[in-house]
């Protein structure tokens, strides 16, 4: 079955025989172990996928935010975890929209390369929970570099990256005139003097942290465009996570699909497949078109983004939607499977985990549906 796939071919067919490679096993092993797929990012890493928003001039191949997501969906598709790599993709916007030309030289060759990861970004804090502006990580400068001092949770991949995007205070809440102001983004190594990491422990197979800033000194130099507006470049690169999660979820939602169809069609029970009875193939059908639908406004946010428009509400639209997909297609997929489903030799309930987490990060349901009811239909402000 090839639902879904009718553009790109350039990018789906070689992305598609990468992750070919990596198979059931693989991934079977990695969870179990609650392993990082140190190999598949590697050999993502090595083809170049993992550069594929970096300009050409910097050693990347300079693909548009809709070629990225095509790459993101293929990888959920092949029935991996697309959350093991998923930042680098959105942390890349961040430095290519904000960075100075001196941050761009020194790290997007390196990135390139491979030889640098930037697959962290550091912004939840464990009492600001989704209200960012109220969190309690500050940087302040000291002559040639800002000293941060905080604590941040759920920081994912950090183990595994060299760099990582940290949001913190440079002023004050008490002293800004607008809450959103006042906040700094920076380029952080990651095996700097001052991070302790503490692993969490999860449902699915993320790693993901608690992070605890002790005197981390950062040099001035690796401020990400102008102090003060952190909150602002966030939001935008916040806008490329939402559209590129948004195809992860559709590349799970068909993943779901297939798998649904084929054993639909292949499980006999009652001397007939179980497709054949309408109270399984009505669910499946039903879960294929909301992924179709929802991968329409995939497409619309990221020709939006791609075209610098403003695309606050298609990046949370296509989040919301796809993720609500793919949770639906999850839930026929098992129910489908019965008893099998709950083996872990199908990958459905890992697929099933995996693809739960999307309706909670990287933004909650409310927060979206608060998002749309306040800037998109003028209903007054609840928070
Ligand atoms: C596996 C995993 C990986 C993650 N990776 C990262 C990462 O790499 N970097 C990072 O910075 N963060 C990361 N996160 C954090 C993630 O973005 C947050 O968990 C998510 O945004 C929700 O925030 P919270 O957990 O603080 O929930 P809270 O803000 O505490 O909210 C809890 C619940 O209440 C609801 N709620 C809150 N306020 C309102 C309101 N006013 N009206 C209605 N409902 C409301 C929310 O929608 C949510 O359902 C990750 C989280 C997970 C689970």
């Amino acid at each position: 079955m090839n639902l879904g796939r009718d553009n790109h071919p350039e990018l789906r067919e070689p992305v598609s025989a990468l992750c070919s490679e990596f198979g059931s096993a693989y991934w079977q092993e990695i969870d179990e172990k609650r392993a990082y797929p140190e190999k598949f990012v590697e050999a993502l890493t090595k083809a170049g996928w993992m550069s594929a928003l970096i300009p050409e001039q910097y050693g990347g191949s300079g693909l548009s935010l809709t070629e990225a997501t095509v790459i993101m969906e293929e990888l959920s598709r092949s029935g991996g975890n697309a959350g093991s790599c998923h930042g680098q993709m959105y942390n890349m916007n961040t430095l290519l929209r904000n960075g100075s030309e001196a941050q761009k030289k020194r790290y997007l060759p390196r990135i390139a390369s491979g030889e640098l990861r930037m697959q962290a970004m550091g912004v939840t804090e464990p009492t600001a929970g989704t209200d960012t502006t109220k969190i309690k990580t500050s940087a302040v400068r000291k002559g040639d570099r800002y000293v941060i001092n905080g604590q941040k949770v759920w920081t994912s991949r950090l183990q595994h990256s060299e760099l990582m995007i940290l949001l913190a205070r440079t002023t004050p809440l008490t002293e800004v005139a607008r809450k959103a102001d006042g906040m700094s983004v920076f380029l952080v190594e990651t095996k700097s003097k001052g991070l302790e990491a503490k692993p969490i422990r999860n449902m699915v197979n993320h790693e993901t942290n608690q992070l605890f800033i002790d005197n981390l000194e950062v040099p001035a130099e690796n401020l990400i465009g102008e102090e003060g507006k952190g909150f602002r470049y966030i939001l935008d690169g916040l806008n490329a996570e939402r559209i590129l999660i948004a195809a992860e979820c559709i590349g799970d939602g068909y993943w779901f699909i297939e798998r649904s169809t084929n054993y639909a069609g292949e499980r006999v029970v009652f001397d007939r497949p179980i497709g054949q009875n309408q109270g399984i193939q009505f669910p499946i059908a039903e879960a294929y078109m909301e992924i179709e639908a929802a991968n329409l406004m995939r497409y619309k946010a990221a020709s939006f983004y791609d075209q610098k428009k403003s695309c606050g509400a298609e990046a949370n639209m296509a989040k919301h939607l796809a993720a609500k997909a793919s949770w639906e297609a999850a839930n026929v997929c098992l129910q489908t499977h019965g008893g099998f489903g709950f083996a872990a030799e199908y990958d459905v309930e890992r697929k099933f985990r995996e693809s739960r987490l999307y309706l909670v990060a990287p933004i909650s349901t409310n927060l979206i549906l608060s998002y749309l009811a306040e800037h998109v239909l003028g209903l007054p402000r609840s928070f």
